[in-house]
């Protein structure tokens, strides 16, 4: 009998590291500082480090750092705010409980990020210029166009200097949603240098959701940025409102990360860089290994990219067939996602319709995520592509 491949592992990778895991709960039970302390202090250091930030803001997921972040860089109630419809509902949530109401632009489609033309055409057709403030208002909605959260989806970045020099021209604020792509890199070619996701935005907001790149043991999410100012709001925002022990000068929100979690992820951290070089080197394997199979497309990484394959996503037109065939087969995949955000019913008050973003709505039809993660072995993968060669003969 074959063994079943998980489309996803989060056991193995932590098998190793199990006493300094306990050591990080003993650590809490000792001391009691199960909220706030030396462990979150010691993590959001290291991670804006990482990260190559000034700083680091611990929060309770990655949809607090995205509202947060938000609110933090100053996006108002009757904002709008450009993202992408093939992304998680997270974004657009965030923007929605920011006060602000999301617009949508369309993808490229061999990236599945934002594509800056289609952003370009998006502010220069659909709104004209405030005399005012400079800021594009909305010609359909007559609202403020002020932010805009390009998604590193998959693990790849967005093209964030082409995005940027629009938020630039257009005084937009850039918010990442690199909640896929902890450790990703993008190559500036106007500061002709590599960036890491969440070095480039104004703010940008990671998910420590247990099945991320970098997993919590349950939620939590982090702010990275380099502004004193946007530091300061979303420590007051994760902890209603307060500067000071019940002195509030805002309202705010219960929103912290939790110790255990941030102790947990300091431990995890170390071994960040290593894992996302593994999955690089097993997608790099699964490109190698489908290269002759016609029928499939693998996942496109343009030169200025190193994606770390948060998701190892290929497209076939006759994904539903395939996807059945390897489930069948005990072969655990994913769709991310099947359905773009601006023909779910959540958002059937934006009044879109089918044929609004076509290359959002096409690929929603063709995509699927093979089981990707650090441990998974050549083995493993060797048997997916075998199924998948069986399914593309006929069976
Ligand atoms: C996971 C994810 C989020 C939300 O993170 P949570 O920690 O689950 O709240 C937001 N955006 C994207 C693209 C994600 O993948």
């Amino acid at each position: 009998m074959e063994s079943n491949i998980p489309f996803l592992d989060i056991v193995t990778p932590h098998l190793e590291l199990e006493e300094e895991f306990i050591a990080i709960f003993g650590q809490a039970l000792r001391t009691g500082r199960f909220i706030g302390g030396p462990m979150v202090e010691g993590f959001e250091k290291d991670f804006a480090e990482y990260c190559n930030t000034k700083y680091c803001i611990g929060v309770s997921s990655g949809t607090d750092a995205l509202r947060f972040a938000l609110i933090a860089v100053g996006v108002k109630s009757g904002d709008m705010v450009i993202t992408v419809p093939n992304t998680f509902i997270a974004t657009t949530e965030a923007i929605s409980q920011a006060g602000a109401l999301p617009e949508f632009v369309d993808i490229d489609e061999r990236t599945c990020n934002m594509d800056p033309q289609k952003l370009q055409d998006y502010l220069e057709t659909q709104c004209r210029i405030d005399d005012k403030t400079g800021k594009p208002i909305s010609k359909s909605t007559g609202k403020p166009v002020t932010a805009i959260i390009p998604v590193h989806l998959y693990g790849r970045t967005a093209d964030m200097d082409s995005i940027l020099e629009i938020a630039e021209e257009y005084n937009l604020i850039t918010i990442e949603d690199a909640c896929q792509a902890h450790g990703a890199e993008y190559f500036s070619r106007r500061d002709n240098q590599w960036k890491k996701a969440g070095s480039m935005g104004a703010a940008s907001a990671f998910s420590f959701y247990a099945g991320k790149n970098l997993g919590a043991f349950g939620e939590g999410g982090a702010v990275t940025t380099d502004h004193g100012n946007i530091e300061h709001t979303i420590k007051m925002l994760r902890e209603h409102g307060q500067q000071k022990k019940y002195i509030h000068e805002i309202e705010g929100y219960n929103g912290r990360l939790d110790a255990i979690q941030a102790g947990i992820l300091s431990v995890k951290l170390k071994f960040l860089s290593k894992w996302n070089e593994q999955r690089r080197e097993r997608a790099k394997k699964y490109n190698e290994f489908l290269s002759d199979i016609d029928e499939i497309k693998v996942p496109f990484e343009p030169e200025w990219t190193k994606s770390v394959y948060h998701l190892y996503v290929i497209r076939s037109e006759k994904r539903d067939d395939l996807q059945s065939y390897l489930t069948e087969n005990q072969i655990g995949t994913g769709l991310h996602y099947p359905l773009p955000l601006h023909l779910q019913k959540a958002y059937s008050n934006l009044g879109y319709e089918k044929g609004s973003f076509p290359v959002s709505e096409k690929i929603a039809l063709e995509i699927l995520s093979l089981p990707m993660y650090p441990d998974i072995t050549e083995e493993q993968q060797q048997r997916v592509v075998e199924k998948i060669k069986e399914w593309q003969r006929g069976k």
